[in-house]
């Protein structure tokens, strides 16, 4: 389902997102239907909480392009980083949240600076990482003993 008209932003933010949808003026809905779609979105914040009672982990706090195989990975890692600070704030939460930006941000901000500077951003080398892909796969299932189903650049 697409989204075309500032109707249908408004339709689309009332149904899933009913508190966003009361804030949106029109210029808002507007912009967000001439804004072009893409297909990897990458998420950077200047913090991962709201008080003592807000903590926001993995995607919603610091998505980045699947390419760099990395989202999955780092979400975990929130939840280690965190549980740490819990303990060693004795589960105490309006001390351990606000930590956690403190301790997370800079690892989630080079996370996304790794992302955009991956070489998918080049449409040359992403053409390159695409045919080089296909040539594994194509090369695994004929010579499984010596060909990987994944190469790697
Ligand atoms: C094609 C692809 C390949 C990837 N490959 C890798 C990889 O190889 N390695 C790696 O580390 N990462 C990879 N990732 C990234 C990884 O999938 C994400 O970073 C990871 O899933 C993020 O986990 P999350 O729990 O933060 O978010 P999600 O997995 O997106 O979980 C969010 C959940 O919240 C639910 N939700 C959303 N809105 C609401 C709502 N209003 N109310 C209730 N629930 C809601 C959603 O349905 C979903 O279940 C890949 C991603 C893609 C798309």
């Amino acid at each position: 389902m697409g989204i075309y008209s500032k109707l249908e932003v408004r339709e689309f933010f009332e149904h899933n997102f009913p508190e966003v949808a009361k804030l949106m003026s029109e210029s808002e809905a507007e912009a967000f239907v001439k804004r072009p779609a893409w297909n990897f979105v990458t998420i950077r914040c200047n913090r991962y909480h709201q008080g003592d009672s807000v903590l926001i982990v993995g995607d919603a706090a610091h998505a980045v392009p699947p390419t760099i195989a990395q989202g999955c990975n780092s979400a975990l890692e929130d939840v280690i980083v965190f549980d740490r600070i819990l303990d060693e704030y004795d589960d105490d939460y309006t001390k351990a949240i606000p930590q956690f930006t403190a301790r997370r941000i800079r690892d989630a901000h080079t996370l996304k600076n790794l992302a955009e500077n991956s070489i998918l951003i080049s449409k040359t080398l992403f053409v390159q990482f695409v045919l080089r892909r296909k040539f594994a796969r194509t090369m695994n299932q004929l010579l499984p003993q010596f060909f990987a189903p994944f190469f790697l650049i």
